[in-house]
C-alpha cells in the first residue's frame, strides 16, 4: 500500500472480512442500483465483486482503491472510528477514474459513482482539494476553459483556412446569436430543425482534429449546423472531481445560452461533454433541457437513414477493410448507455470492419483517463491504458481468417474511439509501448468517408 496512506486508514482497509472476488458474477443475479442514496455504501457486503475488474486497484494493488475498500473506510469514517485527516486522505478520494466497472458488477446494486461523487464533494467542502485541481479550478471560472487558455481563443481552430466548414458554421452562429440578441428573430420563428455543435473545450484547444472532422462531416451530410460563439467549459471536470458547487453556474449559463438560440438539437464530438449534459444538465434542469442531446456515433447513423445515405470509407474497399476495434468510452457506454449506435455506425460503413476486444460494452475497461486521474495520477492512467492496450492486440490475435493475420502483418488497423480522452491516453500509452498501433476517434474515419 502506498506510504501516504494514513495508518488509521490502513488499518480499515485491511481489518474487514476477506475479500473473495475470485470470478464474474452473473449478469441477471445483478441488482439494478435502488436508489441515488449518497449512503448507499451502507449496503456493501465487502464480497470483492468490484475488486476483480477495478483497473485502477490492479494496477496500485491498494486495498483503499477499489469500491469495497473505499467504503469501508466510508462506513469507518462515519462511526468516526476513524479521523477525517484532510491531507491523508485525497488520495483515498481521487484515485479512482469513477469509470462505473464496480457499479455495473455490484451484487448488492450499490450507486458507487452517487456514493464516490458526493464523498469527493464532501471532502471538498471540508476544504480537501489537490493543487493542481485548484489550478484547473481557477482557469475553468476565469478562462471559461480548464487550460489556462483565453477565452478569446476558443475558435481559433476554425478560421477559413484551417477549417472552412467550422468558419462557417461559426459565422452563421454568430450571424443567429446577433438577430436574436436584437429581436429580428425569435426562436418561435425558426422553421427548420436548427442543430448546433457543442465543441468543447478539449477539442476546441488541444484536439482541432475532431473539431474539424467533425464540422466537415456535418458539412458533407447536407446539415447546415451553427457553432455557438459564446460557449463556455461545460464543467465536467468540476463534477468529476467533487466541485459542483462551481460547475452549477456553467449549466445554467450554457442552457440559458443555448434555449436563447432555439436551436433543437444538440451534436457532440467529446464525450464528457455529452454525458455532462445528459446526466448533470438534465438533473439540473428536472429532465427539461428543451432541446435534444447526440452523440455524433448516434447522430450520423441517425441522419443517414433519415436522408437514404451510405458511407464508403475512401481509402479501402469492402474487399479489403480497414480492421477496426472499438473502445467503449465510459461517458458513453456506463454512464449513457450507448453502446449499439457507434457498432451500426461502423457496420454502416463500407471498407470498414469491427472486430470485439474481450471486454466491451457494460464490462469495457476504463482507457484510465476519468475522473481526474489522468490529471492527478499520470503514471497509473499509463499503465491503465496499457492494458487496454494488450487486450487490444490480443483481439487480433485471436482472430482465423487468413486475410485479417494479413491486415495485422500491415499494421494497418486502428483502435478507434469515440471520447477525446481515451483517444489521448490510449494514444500517450501506444507512443510509449506500441507505437506501430494507431489511436484515432471515429470521426477521423468518417471524414475519409463518402456519404451518398
Ligand atoms: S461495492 Fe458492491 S461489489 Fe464492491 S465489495 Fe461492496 S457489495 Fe461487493
Ligand atoms: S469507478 Fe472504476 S476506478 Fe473507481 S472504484 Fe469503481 S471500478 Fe475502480
Amino acid at each position: 500500500m502506498n506510504e501516504k496512506v494514513s495508518e488509521d486508514v490502513k488499518k480499515v482497509v485491511t481489518s474487514g472480512p476477506t475479500v473473495s472476488g475470485m470470478f464474474a458474477p452473473d449478469q441477471e443475479n445483478l441488482v439494478e442500483p435502488t436508489s441515488k442514496s449518497e449512503e448507499d455504501y451502507e449496503r456493501c457486503t465487502q464480497c470483492g465483486y468490484c475488486r476483480l475488474v477495478c483497473r485502477v486497484y490492479n494496477t496500485t494493488y491498494a486495498e483503499r482503491d477499489y469500491a469495497g475498500g473505499r467504503n469501508r473506510i466510508l462506513k469507518s469514517l462515519k462511526k468516526k472510528e476513524i479521523a477525517f485527516d484532510k491531507e491523508k486522505i485525497i488520495d483515498a478520494i481521487y484515485q479512482c477514474m469513477l469509470c462505473g466497472n464496480c457499479r455495473t458488477v455490484c451484487p448488492s446494486g450499490i450507486d458507487t459513482l452517487e456514493v464516490f461523487q458526493t464523498y469527493r464533494r464532501t471532502a471538498v467542502r471540508k476544504g480537501v482539494m489537490p493543487e493542481k485541481l485548484q489550478i484547473l479550478k481557477n482557469s475553468i471560472l476565469t478562462n471559461k476553459n480548464p487550460f489556462l487558455e483565453s477565452g478569446t481563443d476558443r475558435f481559433n481552430w476554425c478560421d477559413s483556412q484551417s477549417c472552412n466548414e467550422g468558419h462557417k458554421a461559426y459565422e452563421r452562429g454568430a450571424e443567429h446569436a446577433r438577430k436574436i440578441a436584437f429581436g429580428e428573430l425569435k426562436p418561435s420563428d425558426i422553421e427548420e430543425h436548427l442543430v448546433g455543435y457543442f465543441v468543447g473545450c478539449t477539442s476546441a484547444y488541444r484536439n482541432n482534429e475532431l473539431s474539424t472532422a467533425t464540422s466537415r462531416i456535418l458539412d458533407k451530410m447536407g446539415v447546415k449546423f451553427i457553432v455557438f460563439p459564446d460557449e463556455y467549459c461545460c464543467g465536467s471536470v468540476l463534477f468529476r472531481t467533487g466541485l459542483e458547487d462551481d460547475a452549477i453556474e456553467l449549466v445554467h449559463y450554457n442552457v440559458d445560452m443555448i434555449r436563447k438560440l432555439g436551436v433543437n438539437e444538440i451534436v457532440f464530438s467529446c464525450a464528457g461533454c455529452f454525458s455532462t449534459f445528459t446526466t448533470e444538465y438534465n438533473k439540473f434542469t428536472e429532465g427539461d433541457l428543451g432541446f435534444e442531446l447526440s452523440h455524433m456515433v448516434q447522430f450520423v447513423p441517425k441522419v443517414a437513414k433519415q436522408k437514404g445515405l451510405k458511407i464508403r470509407y475512401t481509402k479501402r474497399t469492402k474487399e479489403d477493410p480497414l480492421i477496426v476495434t472499438y473502445h467503449d468510452p465510459c461517458h458513453l457506454g456506463r454512464y449513457c448507455n450507448v453502446y449499439d449506435e457507434p457498432r451500426e455506425l461502423i457496420d454502416m460503413i463500407e471498407g470498414v470492419k469491427l472486430i470485439e476486444m474481450k471486454h466491451n460494452r457494460e464490462m469495457s475497461w476504463c482507457c484510465g483517463a476519468g475522473g481526474g486521474v489522468r490529471a492527478l495520477y499520470g503514471e497509473i492512467s499509463t499503465d491503465i491504458a496499457s492494458t487496454r492496450l494488450d487486450e487490444t492486440v490480443a483481439c487480433w490475435e485471436d482472430i482465423n481468417e487468413d486475410r485479417l493475420k494479413e491486415a495485422i502483418e500491415t499494421n494497418a488497423e486502428v483502435l478507434v474511439s469515440a471520447c477525446v480522452f481515451c483517444k489521448n491516453n490510449l494514444h500517450l500509452a501506444a507512443s510509449q509501448t506500441k507505437p506501430d498501433l494507431p489511436v484515432i476517434d471515429l470521426s477521423q474515419i468518417l471524414e475519409d468517408c463518402e456519404f451518398y
